[in-house]
């Protein structure tokens, strides 16, 4: 069974064939350096105690400590979770960041604990992997299923573990506990950035029509951006079912449905919007298909009916390898997720250094240098894309790798 795994491993080894790198590197890239397993057994609400599987990885620090969110979800595994930290340590890479690669999570589903069951988990997290993480080394963020709650009771547990206040240990944190300003729109805002500094070049138009699957953190906050900047948000969608509105969605409407049903789905039946399949939203006549629930959505089987004529990865890994070429014959352009959804971790980067000078950044501070970052690094992309003939993300890759291979190589021999 082809899995997760090789199938991020496969993206850095075609990069590798447009480098001349020492084979070494790659080979190194093959495993990852660090992988913690953990039981992590709590007291329920009814008494009861309940165990949970969690995971730690840390895949490489060539570049620096690593870095990488947590996730609580059921299908959580050690397959997925090294995939999401090979990713991590790329993406970091793309974006030029002093950070290695890592992912976390735990096998629940968070729907099913109660607020106080969230944090007895959260803690009992960190109890078990107080030893991997730590300002220097390992620092984790939200993920799906966690949310800056689990960040900040992460960091109180650490900090008491340790004895000192560390916001440093984590990102994503609520502000008033040092989380940085525009960290919680920065995902869907990196890729926002290149989409309006590349409009031309993907040939984007105001009006273009938009469908987004997954609408959390960076689904909802791309419809927003993209609704202020004049594009047309067509259909949406979430673990539940997906609306489509032909002629757009009143944005404010549909956040409050989604607020107020917990579904988008709550919103058919109003001003023009019917409810349609989940797996329908990826077919809906758009120019542009943003992908922000989860890995593997698009794949051989629904690849060919996508009518949008650019992909947004906001979602980690959502279209396979398989669906990659399908795509590539369509000339269907992919923003590839370590670029689209890499203004994130950038943000939690920008958190990370305000903690350690204890600083504030205001949020025109924020917006500013992350703007700036994604637009250096959209260019170095688009620089491979063009000197080498090749897609957008297997662009992405040769930059990640070049700049993984150069610490490698800076690190010398002694470590192999
Ligand atoms: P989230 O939990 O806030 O939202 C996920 C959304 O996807 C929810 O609306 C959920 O209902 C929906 N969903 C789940 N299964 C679905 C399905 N089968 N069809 C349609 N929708 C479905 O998570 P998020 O933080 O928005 O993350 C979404 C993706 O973006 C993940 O792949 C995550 O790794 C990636 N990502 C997020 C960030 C971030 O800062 N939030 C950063 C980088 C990457």
């Amino acid at each position: 069974m082809v899995t997760l795994f090789d199938n991020t491993l496969k993206r850095l080894v075609e990069a590798a064939e447009h480098l001349d790198l020492d084979p070494g590197f790659l080979e190194k890239l093959k495993k990852a350096l660090e992988m913690t397993q953990a039981r992590l057994s709590i007291r329920m609400d009814d008494g009861s105690i309940k165990s949970f599987l969690a995971f730690r990885c840390r895949y490489d620090d060539s570049l620096g400590p690593t870095k990488g969110g947590i996730r609580f979800h059921q299908q959580v595994n050690a397959d997925e979770v090294m995939a999401l930290a090979l990713m991590m340590t790329s993406k970091c890479a793309v974006m030029d960041l002093p950070f290695g690669g890592a992912k976390g999570g735990v096998m629940v589903d968070p729907h099913s604990l109660s607020n106080m069951e969230h944090e007895r988990l959260s803690r009992a997290f960190i109890r078990a992997f107080a030893h991997v993480i730590g300002p220097d080394r390992d620092i984790p963020a939200p993920d799906v299923g966690t949310n800056e709650k689990t960040m900040a009771w992460m960091m109180d547990e650490y900090s008491t573990i340790v004895g000192k206040r560390t916001p440093a240990v984590i990102t994503g944190k609520p502000v008033a506990l040092g989380g940085s300003l525009g960290r919680d729109d920065a995902t869907a805002r990196g890729a926002y950035n290149i989409m309006q500094n590349k409009a031309h070049t993907l040939g984007l138009e105001r009006g273009a029509r938009v469908a987004i699957q997954g609408f959390g953190n960076a689904g909802m906050h791309m419809a927003q951006l993209l609704d202020a900047a004049g594009y047309k948000i067509v259909a949406v969608s979430d673990s539940k079912g997906a609306v489509h509105a032909p002629a757009g969605f009143d944005i404010g409407e549909l956040l409050a449905a989604k607020r107020c049903g917990g579904s988008v789905t709550s919103m058919a039946g109003s001003a023009g919007a019917s409810e349609i399949p989940g797996d329908a939203l990826v077919a809906v006549e758009c120019e542009v298909l943003a992908l922000a629930a989860l890995e593997n959505m698009v794949h051989k089987g629904n690849a060919g009916s996508i009518k949008a004529r650019l992909i947004v990865e906001l979602a980690n890994g959502p279209v396979t390898p398989e669906a990659d070429e399908i795509l590539k014959a369509m000339n269907v352009v992919i923003l590839p997720d370590i670029l689209a959804n890499a203004g994130g971790v950038t943000v939690s980067y920008f958190e990370w250094v305000q903690n350690r000078e204890g600083d504030r950044w205001t949020l025109d501070q924020v917006h500013a240098r992350l703007k700036t970052a994604m637009e250096r690094e959209a260019d170095a992309v688009w620089a491979y894309v063009r000197d080498k003939n090749i897609p957008l993300r297997t662009a992405a890759y040769v930059l990640a790798l070049s700049r993984i291979a150069a610490a490698m190589e800076a690190l010398g021999t002694e470590k192999f």
